[in-house]
């Protein structure tokens, strides 16, 4: 224990020689006195120190004393004891240089580079080199003779201010890279509770305490109320409390005062930190401080709270546009954004979570919305929200996804039609009124879509959409295959799309026969597309994708422009009076541009109106006869023909295609091919040609393939034919030299 023993005022009192009452006091003292390290190998030396200093008060404290004989008892005392403020150390001890080595040990090796050093020597001549004193920051050399009592109190004295100035200027600068960091690390920090606790433990590092105390706000989602957002240490459970409710009185007290007075003050025992939000709401912390705060600590909370305020705005700010960003304002559920995130998480926990997505649209809720009002029709919103929370329970997640759309994540047992639908039996109370609803229902199980949240949300999206085509309350779960299908569709459209950009559509003519004469009267226009890869792709496949993507407009369009422009270049070679049919889809049909288009393609080619046929199918007849007649008078009244393909087909009624003023009936080729038989086909293609001498309209055949399907159908009354009997559908160029050849040979 020698050099362990330290001392207060009184030079001979040690401390294990003191009582109880005195033990602590004493203690108190020495925790706050300087420590000054003697370091001699002469017990006698420590002896006249403690003498000569008795009762010394630098900067109002006292100094306290610590001993070591030898230079290796020294080092082992630096390595424990910490703050020691001056060192009194002797230059020979065990060996000549024994001190010096000890200065080099204490700057170089231990790193102690606050403590103040002064070298005392028995015997002049001994003195080091002036180097030695410059790089191992001594701050004092002198003989022990030469240190009389006063001029040893005068260098103690000095030494120790020094230190305490080291001191100051080393814990700023510590403090403020510690702030700087701290800073940086808390502006990462996203959500005020989160941030909130940061602040604690960021202060609590700062002064080297333990992390001990609250942090409390104005929050909104509370009334206004103030709340405690983040509790350490013993005052975690306090955590959410309204600060009105905290048992402790002067927490209470101090958090609200301190926000009233809006500022930082320090207490007995504890300091309350003020934050200003500025615009937001501002914070206070209450934090527990055993010890009394420095100056420097004091400056350094200063702008600590300063610099975490402008953080705080941040974080505030962070969590609005957060709440924005993630939330629906009106049922206060997840949106679409977090209910992707929602989604992606479950995912990533397992492939195979075992969940179900569903999602429901409230039937009918535009015209409630129109109906009620949208007050109420919020309102409705805000129920359904809430039925499904509380009605599905904990485990799953409801969101609002869509205007009148909801979503729904859970075990595949609990997401169920049968489930929801229960949810939905009994009629909702809102705004004082009774209301059933109905949903349509479209599902998907996460282990049948694979692919990201946002996917997963699409794929619902499209058994959703399945629901809805159907009767009011149907349901729709989305399969792998489905997914499938509508991949390729997809890829086709996308293929088709960039096909007709870089015009690789192509337009190929197929010979329409006079049955009676042989003579060509004309040709159907008919497209076709040649892949990248050089493969044919059949417009059976391309033209239905055309028309569900909307893009046969533009399509068909072009079509009705170079089946013009053909006409009109065979015209000008001569090969005139031949009839253009184009095919022209329901969508195309009913768009609005259709007659300007049409007008156009005349126009720009000079083909005469007359020249020019659309086929129309009899399922463009099908539905609104009275808008359908009106567009074929309108076009009618252009001048140019309009004829009924795939006749046979569908389920027109004669008076309906009485209404309509068609000038050809087109037999579909399914009729024609069995023809030669004695069947059921065989008849139907007569009665349609009956049917069309009835009404008065020419009758064209397809796909006839033989001599003898061609008789038959003469000998039915047919007019006209078209089939691979005479040609294929083929390029322009071909068509012109087929043309010839058979003029040629007919001639
Ligand atoms: P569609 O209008 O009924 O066209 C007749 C189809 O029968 C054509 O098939 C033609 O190549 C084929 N065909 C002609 N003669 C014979 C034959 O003797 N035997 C057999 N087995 N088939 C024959 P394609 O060119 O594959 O066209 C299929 C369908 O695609 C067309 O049926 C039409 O609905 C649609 N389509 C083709 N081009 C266009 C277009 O420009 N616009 C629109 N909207 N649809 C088009
Ligand atoms: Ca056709
Ligand atoms: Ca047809």
């Amino acid at each position: 224990m020698t050099g362990l023993q330290t001392s207060d005022d009184d030079l001979y009192v040690f401390g294990d020689e003191q009582g109880e009452d005195a033990a602590s006091d004493g203690a108190r003292a020495a925790a706050r006195a300087w420590k000054i390290l003697i370091v001699d190998d002469e017990p006698d030396v420590h002896h006249a120190t403690m003498f000569a200093l008795q009762g010394v008060l630098v900067q109002g404290r006292h100094l306290s004393f610590l001993h070591a004989y030898s230079a290796r008892e020294a080092s082992e005392l630096l390595a424990t004891v910490d703050d020691i403020a001056v060192i009194l150390l002797d230059v020979v001890m065990e060996r000549e240089d024994a001190g010096l080595a000890l200065v080099h040990h204490i700057r170089n090796e231990l790193k102690l580079t606050d403590t103040r050093i002064v070298l005392r020597t028995g015997q002049p001549g001994y003195a080091p080199e002036l180097e030695a004193i410059r790089d191992y920051d001594i701050n004092d050399y002198r003989t022990k003779s030469e240190l009389t009592r006063s001029k040893l109190f005068a260098v103690v004295t000095a030494a120790v201010r020094s230190y305490e100035q080291i001191c100051t200027i080393t814990a700023s600068r510590r403090g403020l890279e510690l702030i700087v960091r701290s800073s940086a690390e808390l502006m990462g920090l996203h959500g005020m509770r989160v941030f909130a606790e940061g602040v604690i433990t960021q202060i609590a590092a700062l002064l080297g305490i333990n992390a001990e105390g609250v942090v409390c706000a104005h929050e909104e989602s509370a009334g206004g109320r103030l709340v405690v957002v983040a509790g350490a240490g013993r005052y975690g459970e306090y955590v959410n409390l309204p600060v009105s409710d905290l048992a402790d009185q002067r927490i209470r007290a101090s958090l609200t005062r301190c926000l009233l007075e809006r500022r930082t003050f320090n207490e007995e025992g504890c300091t309350t930190l003020f934050f200003s939000g500025d615009a937001m709401p501002d914070v206070a912390a209450f934090l527990d401080m055993p010890q009394a705060l420095s100056e420097v600590d004091r400056n350094l909370l200063e702008v600590f709270c300063t610099n975490i305020s402008m953080g705080l705005q941040n974080v505030v700010l962070f969590e609005r546009l957060h709440n924005f960003a993630y939330y629906d304002q009106l049922s206060k559920l997840s949106n679409r954004m977090r209910f992707v995130n929602l989604i992606d998480e479950r995912m990533a926990w397992s492939a195979d979570s075992g969940d179900t997505l569903a999602l429901l649209d409230i039937a009918g809720f535009a015209s409630i919305n129109d109906s009620l009002g949208h007050q109420f029709g919020d309102q409705l919103l805000c129920a359904v929200g809430q039925m499904l929370a509380d009605g599905l329970g904990q485990g799953c997640e409801v969101a609002r996804v869509g205007p009148d759309v909801f979503g729904v994540l859970g075990p595949d047992a609990v997401v169920q039609p049968s489930r929801i639908r229960q949810l939905f039996d009994v009629p909702l109370a809102v705004a004082g009124q009774s209301l059933p609803v109905q949903v349509s229902i479209g599902l998907v199980r996460l282990s049948e879509s694979g692919g990201a949240g946002s996917d997963t949300l699409k794929d619902a999206n499209i058994a959703l959409k399945r629901a809805k085509s159907g009767p009011r309350g149907e349901h729709y779960y989305f399969t792998r295959e489905l997914g499938l299908q509508i991949r390729e569709r997809l890829t086709l459209m996308q293929a088709l799309q960039s096909a007709f950009d870089q015009q690789r559509l192509l337009l190929f003519y197929q010979p329409q026969i006079d049955l009676s004469t042989g003579q060509m009267i004309g040709m159907e226009a008919l497209m076709r597309w040649r892949s990248d890869e050089g493969r044919w792709i059949p417009p059976d496949q391309f033209i239905p994708i055309a028309e569900s993507s909307g893009l046969i407009v533009d399509l068909g369009c072009w079509a009705l422009r170079t089946a013009c422009h053909e006409l009109a270049r065979l015209e000008r070679l001569g090969l005139s009076g031949l009839r253009m049919s184009v095919n022209v889809s329901v969508g195309q049909f009913r768009s609005p541009r259709l007659r300007e288009d049409l007008a156009a393609a005349l126009r720009d080619s000079g083909v005469a109106p007359s020249q020019l046929e659309l086929e129309i199918t009899e399922s463009v007849a099908m539905d609104e006869p009275e808008a359908l007649i009106r567009i074929i008078d309108d076009i009618k009244a252009m001048g140019v023909k309009i004829a009924m393909d795939d006749f046979g087909t569908g389920y027109s009624s004669l008076s309906y295609l009485q209404r309509l003023h068609i000038d050809r009936l087109k037999i579909d080729r399914s009729f024609v091919s069995p023809v030669n038989g004695s069947s059921r086909a065989h008849r139907i293609a007569e009665m349609v040609i009956q049917l069309g001498h009835s009404l008065g309209l020419t009758v064209i055949a397809e796909g006839v393939e033989d001599t003898q399907q061609a008789e038959t159908l003469a000998r039915m009354g047919c007019h006209q034919a078209q089939g691979w009997l005479y040609a294929k559908a083929m390029p322009a160029d071909e068509l012109e030299s087929w043309i010839r050849s058979r003029l040629a040979a007919r001639a």
